[in-house]
């Protein structure tokens, strides 16, 4: 398994790549991904974040949504280690670490993604993590994946 140096990836190649939804829902945090930018829907009326992407505000309904660059600074809020491979190309990958990280700096909004390093590592909830930019440049797309801080 490998980890988040420029041209390599977590998970091995043959899994589908994310692509925008056609309604151009989640365009924006895509394209700041490929800039190694995190952002997180923000609403104009009240304020409050949102993840995933919605056309409304979840707080106030409020259709004036924009998008703010945040950190990429989170902590652990959950996390979980996959033995069993849900595709195939995942059939000699396990065990892999799935982290749900939460983000202070962005009303605490969460996110999936991978933990990198040592599938086997012990995990602690509310541990310090940051963003990691995982470019794929043969499938047009950059993931967001996680590292401990200090890792
Ligand atoms: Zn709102």
């Amino acid at each position: 398994m490998t980890t988040d140096t420029e041209h390599s990836t977590y998970l091995p190649a043959g899994l589908p790549a994310p692509r925008p939804l056609v309604d151009g829902l989640d365009t924006a945090f895509w394209e700041a991904a490929a800039r190694h930018e995190l952002v997180v829907q923000r609403c104009n009326a009240c304020n409050g974040f949102q993840f995933g992407p919605e056309w409304i505000c979840h707080h106030c309904r409020s259709f004036d949504l924009d998008w703010q660059r945040v950190s990429g600074k989170g902590r652990i809020y959950s996390w979980e280690r996959v033995w069993h491979p849900v595709h195939p190309a995942l059939k000699n990958a396990c065990p892999y670490m799935v982290v749900l990280v939460e983000l202070p700096d962005a009303g605490n909004v969460r996110m999936v993604g991978n933990l990198l390093g040592d599938p086997l590592q012990q995990v602690d909830i509310g541990a310090d993590v940051e963003a990691v930019f995982e470019d794929h440049p043969g499938e047009e797309c950059t993931l967001v994946q996680w590292r401990l801080v200090g890792a």
